[in-house]
């Protein structure tokens, strides 16, 4: 498996993940996407099996798919980048296009996260920059979050196409008035690109209501902090301990 710059701190290294490594993953990243309260019901993880073109993804909700917090590995569904269901008995998001055009774009992209969560969703509805103002999360934000001003759902193959140009070769891009969509090389990478691009949000929103500046963390001490920051392994066992009662 090939992986991308990583969000932060050195890449996970970690063998090829067989297909059930990769709908444990995925189903994993549902319950913290959940426990941290970025999404609901609403919203989807996804992963690429490597090298193939199909994607393991969270499955569309409805009265037997409930929300984030119930999904387990079996749940997964196994869609082509053409969109078609090719494994499972659930019907795939209706916004699978968000992930396939992205894949399709992005040969190094491992994984993709979608959600509507609050904080960044806010910031991008405004137009309010999120900054690197908090260490840990600094590096995700070497570069400004792109924008992609189209509140519809990606239901099609264009307009899935038009988000990944939106996204360029940039590891976040709000989706304007809708949510978010996090890309990395591992579903772990993707998955803490969205729990810290909120922590950044909601430091950042909550800064623009004292009408105060925040500080943004100098470029030079970013890059000391992308060199010495712990493996992002950690943080993701620690969030999915967190979410293990789930
Ligand atoms: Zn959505």
């Amino acid at each position: 498996m090939t992986h991308s710059p990583p969000a932060s701190g050195a890449v996970i290294v970690a063998p090829t993940p067989t297909v059930d490594q990769l709908r444990e993953l995925v189903a994993k990243a549902c319950r913290i996407l959940y426990q941290q309260g970025l999404s609901d019901y609403l919203g989807h993880p996804s992963a690429r099996i490597p090298g193939t073109d199909l994607v393991v993804i969270k499955p569309k909700h409805s009265p037997r798919v409930r929300g984030m917090d119930t999904m387990r590995p079996e749940h997964m569904v196994i869609i082509d980048l053409e969109g078609n269901l090719v494994e499972g008995e659930e019907i795939p998001p209706t916004e699978r296009f968000i992930h396939t055009e992205i894949y399709r774009a992005r040969p190094d992209v491992a994984s993709v996260v979608h959600t509507h969560q609050p904080q960044a969703t806010l910031a991008g509805v405004i137009e309010l920059p999120i900054l690197p103002v908090l260490h840990v999360a600094a590096p995700l934000l070497e570069q400004p979050v792109p924008l992609w001003p189209v509140a519809e759902l990606v239901v099609d193959s264009r307009l899935g196409a038009e988000l990944a140009t939106a996204l360029g070769q940039a590891s976040l891009c709000h989706l304007q008035g809708h949510g978010i969509v996090s890309v990395a090389g591992s579903v772990e990478e993707a998955t803490l690109g969205a729990i810290h691009l909120e922590q950044l949000a909601e430091v950042c929103v909550k800064a623009a209501q004292t009408g105060r500046s925040p500080r943004v963390i100098p470029t030079d001490q970013i890059a000391n902090l992308r060199k010495r920051l712990a493996s992002p392994a950690g943080r993701w066992a620690y969030y999915a301990e967190l979410a293990g009662a789930l």
